[in-house]
């Protein structure tokens, strides 16, 4: 198991709208069994933002392409690497056991 962060980046310009100001930095995170690549990005002020068929939709669904933001996403195994750990204990104990 391992979590997926996706934040949002705004451009720090005068052209940037207020929405995606205040979307800058704004951080969703999946679990990586819930497929987050098939959903779509909602905030709870301003409801779907990004699509994965559309992609932006800060500006709403009428004005997709004016959004200059992007994201970045990051995986964290922390989870998984914990868990590993963990079974090499195990194993270590068992095999002790063994003996
Ligand atoms: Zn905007
Ligand atoms: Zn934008």
């Amino acid at each position: 198991m391992a979590q997926i962060m996706i934040e949002w980046h705004a451009m720090h310009d005068d052209k940037a709208c207020l929405i995606c100001k205040l979307l800058d930095n704004y951080v969703w995170v999946f679990d990586t069994k819930d497929n987050p690549l098939d959903a779509s990005l909602t905030h709870p002020q301003f409801g779907v933002v990004w699509d994965m068929h559309g992609g932006s939709m800060a500006h709403g669904h009428e004005d997709m392409g004016s959004c200059r933001c992007n994201m970045t996403w990051e995986i964290d195994f922390s989870d998984t690497k914990k868990m590993i750990a963990e079974l090499r204990e195990q194993m270590v104990e068992g095999l002790r056991g063994i003996k």
